[in-house]
C-alpha cells in the first residue's frame, strides 16, 4: 500500500532582545550559569512580571515577515507543567489570542514553489536549560528561563523531509534578515518540533501523530522525518496502532525513543496570567513596526532579477543578509550588476566556504572598476582578487606589482597584429578563403605575445580590419 506523510512543524526562535521577556535580566547566551536571574524569572512569590515591549515588536515583525494578520488584542496565559527546567512551574505563553495568525511561507523544492500555511506565531518565555553530566547527574541553568521566544506553528502542509528542510531554511534566512534573532541552531536559538503522521495515499482521514522534540539541526530534522515515517508505516503494516506520544530523536544512533505519552492542551490547565493585562496594539503601531522591517530575501531576489540577473544567481545572492548587503554595497559604487554578481558568486562565495570575507566592499569596488574601465582583463582581475585576499593589498598596487595593466595602446596592439599576420600566412590564407574561424588562432597568437595583456576586443577588431583589407 502507498502512504502519504503529513507533517506540521513547531519552530521555537529566541528573540535577540537586550533583556528577558518579563524582567530586566540580561538575555545573553554563554554567560556564567544562573548569573542572569531574578525573583521575577525564577518565580518567587509576589514577584510581578512586566512585558518587554521590544519582544512584542520583534514578534510582530516576524508575523509581518511571514504574511500573518496581527491581532490588535492579545492575551498572555500561564501554561502549567511541573519540570525542573521551569522554576515557576508555569510558562507564560499564549493560547487563545496569539499575536499573529494565518500567515504563510513560500518554499521552493525541486524548482516548484509551494505555500506552507502558518497557523500562528505567538510570544512566550523560554524555559531553563537542563545539562546532563553523562554520569547520571543533571544540573540546571536558569539563564535561559524567561528569554523571549516566538513559536511558529505551521498547518500540516508539509509532506516530506525535503519540504521540511526547505521550510526551515527559508524561515531561518528570513528571520536573519529581520534581525530579530541570531537563529543559531547550534546555540539553541532556533529549535524545531516535528508532528508527523501517515495515512493511506489519498485518504481524507489523518492518522495518529507523534511529536519529535527539540531537533537542533537541519540534518537531524531530515533524518528524523525519514526514520519516523518509515517506522509508522511498518507499525501499521504489522497490524499495530500508532500511539500518540512524544518522542526524542537520538541523532547518534538515528532512532526515535518514547519520552512520554503526549499531553493535550487541557493537561496544561491554561488560564490568563492574572499578573499581566491584556495587550492592545493599534493599527498605527503595527504600521510603524512594518516600516522598520528591512527588505526581505524574496523582495531582494525580485529586485535582482529586475537588474537582469538569473533567478539562480539572485537566489545565491540572497542566501544570507551578509552577502546581499555586500552585493548592494559594491553595486552602489560599480553600477554593473552582472559584473558584480559574477565576481561575488564565482570568487567571493567560493572563498567564503573556507574563511571570512577578507575584502571590504569599497576595495572590491575598486577592483571591479578597473575591470569595467578595461584597465585590466577579467582574467587578470581574478588573479588580482586572489592576491588581494592573500595579501590585503589594494587592487591598483597589485596591478602595478604584477604588471597586469591591460594593453590598450592602438599602435602597440597594431604592431602585434601585423607581426601575427606576417608570421602565419597560412592562417591568413585560410581566413581569406572563407574559413573565418582561422581568426581565433591569430587572436591567440597576439594575446600570447602580449603576455595576455592586450585588450582582446581591440585585438579582434584590428585583426579583422587588417584581414579584410
Ligand atoms: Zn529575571
Amino acid at each position: 500500500m502507498k502512504y502519504d506523510t503529513v507533517i506540521g512543524l513547531e519552530v521555537h526562535c529566541e528573540l535577540k532582545t537586550q533583556t528577558k521577556c518579563f524582567c530586566g535580566c540580561k538575555n545573553n547566551f554563554g554567560d556564567q550559569p544562573n548569573s542572569n536571574c531574578c525573583p521575577v524569572c525564577l518565580g518567587f512569590p509576589g514577584a510581578l512580571p512586566v512585558l518587554n515591549q521590544k519582544a512584542v515588536e520583534y514578534a510582530i515583525m516576524a508575523g509581518l515577515a511571514f504574511n500573518c494578520s496581527i491581532n490588535n488584542n492579545t492575551v498572555f496565559e500561564r501554561k502549567n507543567y511541573f519540570y525542573p527546567d521551569l522554576s515557576k512551574a508555569y510558562q507564560i505563553s499564549q493560547l487563545e489570542k496569539p499575536l499573529c495568525v494565518n500567515g504563510y511561507v513560500e518554499i521552493n523544492v525541486n524548482g516548484k514553489t509551494k505555500k506552507i500555511r502558518l497557523n500562528r506565531i505567538h510570544l512566550e518565555e523560554d524555559a531553563g536549560k537542563l545539562i546532563h553530566d553523562g554520569i547520571g547527574g543533571t544540573v540546571v541553568d536558569y539563564n535561559r528561563g524567561g528569554v523571549p521566544l516566538i513559536e511558529i506553528v505551521t498547518e500540516p502542509d508539509i509532506t516530506s523531509a525535503e519540504e521540511a528542510v526547505a521550510f526551515l531554511e527559508t524561515l531561518k534566512n528570513t528571520i536573519a534578515y529581520t534581525g530579530i534573532s541570531d537563529v543559531k541552531m547550534e546555540e539553541g536559538s532556533l529549535r524545531c518540533d516535528v508532528n508527523l503522521s501517515v495515512k493511506p495515499a489519498g485518504s481524507e482521514v489523518l492518522g495518529t501523530r507523534t511529536e519529535m522534540k527539540n531537533l537542533n539541526s537541519f540534518k537531524a530534522v531530515y533524518r528524523a522525518i525519514n526514520y519516523e515515517q518509515k517506522r509508522q508505516i511498518e507499525e501499521i503494516e504489522d497490524g499495530h496502532k500508532i500511539i500518540q506520544e512524544t518522542l526524542r530523536w537520538d541523532d547518534s544512533i538515528g532512532e526515535t525513543k518514547s519520552m512520554r505519552s503526549k499531553e493535550d492542551s487541557q493537561d496544561y490547565r491554561y488560564f490568563p496570567d492574572p499578573d499581566l493585562l491584556p495587550v492592545y496594539i493599534s493599527d498605527e503601531e503595527i504600521n510603524k513596526i512594518k516600516s522598520k522591517l528591512p527588505k526581505l530575501p524574496t523582495e531582494l531576489k525580485a529586485e535582482y532579477v529586475g537588474y537582469g540577473l538569473s533567478d539562480y544567481d539572485a537566489s545565491l545572492l540572497t542566501e544570507s543578509k551578509e552577502i546581499s548587503d555586500y552585493f548592494n554595497e559594491v553595486l552602489e559604487k560599480v553600477n554593473q550588476p552582472k559584473l558584480v554578481a559574477n565576481f561575488i558568486i564565482n570568487e567571493t562565495l567560493r572563498k567564503l566556504k573556507e574563511e571570512e570575507n577578507k575584502i571590504e566592499a569599497n576595495r572590491m569596488a575598486e577592483l571591479l572598476i578597473l575591470i569595467n574601465n578595461n584597465e585590466i582583463s577579467t582574467t587578470a582581475g581574478k588573479q588580482v582578487f586572489e592576491e588581494m585576499w592573500k595579501t590585503g593589498k589594494d587592487a591598483k598596487t597589485l596591478v602595478e606589482e604584477l604588471g597586469l595593466k591591460q594593453l590598450n595602446n592602438d599602435d602597440e596592439i597594431k604592431k602585434l597584429v601585423l607581426d601575427a599576420i606576417s608570421n602565419f600566412p597560412q592562417s591568413v590564407a585560410d581566413y581569406k578563403s572563407g574559413k573565418t574561424s582561422a581568426i581565433g588562432f591569430l587572436v591567440g597568437q597576439v594575446m600570447k605575445n602580449s603576455k595576455g595583456k592586450a585588450n582582446p576586443q581591440k585585438v579582434n577588431e584590428m585583426l579583422k580590419a587588417e584581414l579584410e583589407k
